[in-house]
């Protein structure tokens, strides 16, 4: 239902914008920085330059003016003393007030006439500013020991005479060593290049003597073995990655000018790793706070997600729960309606039974009923006759008399026939109060006949008052006639024939019908239906006596057992007494 989709569709675009917006950051922070640095880079060069050619200034400014003082010019007269000690000390108070290394006056043949030291260096009288000197101009030049731990500036003036002619000149020897003292303290990598490529001055000392090829970047060492090196260019700034010692920066932003007045190129080198530190610290911190709101999207996602999916899961399992509760509800109903048909089916066919119970009853009460209604039928008969012969003989009141005799006789097959309707009518009776001495009374007087007939002494004591219990009349009266029948059935081959009928009120009531027959057979049977000890067919049993009169019985929330006693079988029915108030009231009326 919910893809999980992949992490690396979600993380990796991100993080590969993460990766573009630190990166394009870094860029511009180092852009930025790199400006600032090559900026500083410049001012630090243009110090260092700016001192050194105000110091070579201030040397070739004291050439030329010693080149005229009159002490060394009294030095030229030929009668002047050489060496002079006055001279000696006017070039050595020079000296130590601008720091020259060292101060000569020299003649035209280049013989020293007054110095800072007693002998001229090697090689002056020879070099280019004193020849320069010669000619009448200012001479410079630098000059490096092979070994390259003596590093000088010359500077020579010439010293004219009176005649305007070149006399001699005034050499100032200055140490390079002492105008780069003062850059010692700075940051930045700062060396000059002389013309001759060589890595003349610097204010670290490990890059003197290195050579730079001309046109080319690259610093050879002095040994002359090539090292790592290269060169780049970002966003017009020169970058150098170059291993040059400890103390030199092995990434550094180049920046260069040229000093056409000494002939010579400055260079400086300024560390970069701070720039790509604050570069780095800038794009790192975008890229944390990036990350860091990406980290909680993708949690917020990820909890809505697991959300969704939980609660898809939960109306899943709903759906499934209320379509499986749907299922049942249908079977449920299912079963009740078919339930419902079992139980109208069973009602029907209990009806039918109990019709059929009732019709088995009457077929073998017919003997009885016959001889019940033959009875009175022949007595009528004989009051008839009577009543005739008494009107022939002109006695009215016998005649009468006999009359009214036909007419009780009458009344009483009329209620026998009325029982039996009632009894054999298939109809629906309501439930209700009913008095048990009467539904008695009735079923003794259906199957009196039977009783009298087979000689059976009855024991019944009518009770005075009614008994009220919850039934159906016809029912309870259909109960009564089986258990009569049953008795006298079972009697019918004992010796001693007493059916006693007790009648107890209470709650329940209880009815007992006792015979003194040989007993019940099998007594967990005998409410079974068709269960009969009797000859089938001979009109004598069907086995559904009892077990329509247990329904019946229950159908009226009561009871029926039969049991033995000592003298033969016992049926207890226990009965709901009537108990509605109102209808108690309405009873006693
Ligand atoms: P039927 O009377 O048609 O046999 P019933 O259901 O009325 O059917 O009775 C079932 C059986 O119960 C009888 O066949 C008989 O064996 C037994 N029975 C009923 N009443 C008595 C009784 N009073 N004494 C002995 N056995 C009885």
């Amino acid at each position: 239902m919910f893809p999980k989709s992949p992490l690396i569709v979600i993380v990796a675009p991100f993080l590969l914008m993460v990766v573009l917006i630190s990166g394009t950051l870094w860029h511009y922070g180092y852009r930025a920085a790199l400006s600032d640095l090559a900026r500083r880079g410049s001012a630090d060069m243009a110090l260092v330059l700016g001192g050194l050619v105000s110091d070579l200034q201030r040397y070739r400014d004291q050439a030329v003016a010693l080149a005229d003082h009159p002490t060394l010019t009294a030095l030229n007269r030929p009668n002047a003393r050489h060496q002079d000690s006055a001279a000696h000390r006017l070039l050595t108070a020079s000296a130590d007030r601008t720091g020259a290394a060292g101060l000569y006056y020299v003649d035209r043949g280049g013989n020293l006439l007054a110095g800072t030291g007693t002998r001229l260096p090697e090689g002056l009288a020879t070099s280019a500013p004193f020849l320069r000197a010669m000619d009448g101009a200012l001479g410079t030049a630098h000059t490096m020991s092979a070994d390259g731990t003596e590093r000088l500036f010359h500077f020579a003036a010439p010293s004219f005479g009176s005649d305007g002619k070149v006399r001699g000149a005034l050499v100032a020897i200055a140490d390079a060593e002492n105008v780069e003292f003062g850059w010692r303290g700075l940051q930045t990598a700062v060396f000059l290049v002389d013309d001759r490529g060589r890595v003349f001055m610097s204010n670290r000392s490990e890059l003197l003597g290195w050579r730079k090829v001309p046109q080319d970047t690259v610093l050879i060492p002095p040994n002359g073995a090539p090292i790592p090196f290269s060169r780049s260019l970002t966003t017009g700034y020169e970058i150098w990655q170059i291993d040059l010692g400890p103390y030199l920066p092995r990434r550094a932003l180049q920046v260069s000018q040229t000093l056409p007045r000494i002939g010579m190129t400055g260079a400086a080198l300024v560390n970069v790793a701070p720039a790509r530190r604050i570069a780095g610290l800038q794009a790192g911190a975008v890229a944390g706070v990036l990350l860091f709101f990406g980290a909680l999207l993708y949690l917020a996602q990820e909890r809505r997600r697991t959300l969704a999916r939980a609660n898809a899961q939960l109306e899943g399992r709903v759906a499934e729960r209320t379509a499986t509760l749907t299922r049942t509800n249908l079977a449920l109903r299912h079963e009740i309606r078919e339930r419902q048909e079992a139980e109208a089916a069973l009602k029907r066919a209990q009806a039918e039974l109990v019709q059929a119970g009732k019709l088995s009853a009457l077929g073998k009460m017919s003997a009885g009923i016959s001889h019940e209604l033959n009875q009175p039928l022949m007595a009528i008969r004989q009051f008839a006759a009577n009543g005739g012969a008494f009107l022939h003989r002109g006695e009215p009141d016998r005649a009468a008399e006999n009359l009214s005799r036909i007419d009780e006789m009458a009344h009483r097959m009329s209620r026998i026939i009325r029982n039996l309707r009632a009894f054999v009518r298939n109809e629906n009776e309501p439930m209700g109060r009913v008095d048990m001495g009467r539904v008695i009374d009735t079923a003794l007087e259906m199957t009196g006949a039977r009783l009298t007939a087979d000689a059976i002494t009855l024991d019944w004591q009518a009770p005075s008052a009614p008994v009220w219990v919850r039934g159906g009349e016809v029912r309870l009266g259909q109960v009564m006639v089986n258990l009569i029948t049953n008795a006298a059935d079972a009697m019918a081959k004992s010796t001693n024939k007493r059916l006693t009928l007790t009648l107890i009120p209470g709650a329940p009531v209880t009815l007992c019908v006792r015979d003194t027959g040989p007993g019940i057979q099998e007594p967990e049977k005998i409410f079974d239906p068709f269960y009969s000890t009797k000859l089938v067919g001979d009109g004598e049993g069907m086995g559904l006596g009892l077990s329509i009169s247990y329904g019946l019985v229950q159908s009226f929330g009561g009871q029926i057992t039969g049991r033995n006693t000592e003298t033969g079988a016992e049926f207890t029915v226990a009965l709901e007494p009537w108990t509605d108030p109102a209808h108690v009231k309405k009873g006693a009326a």
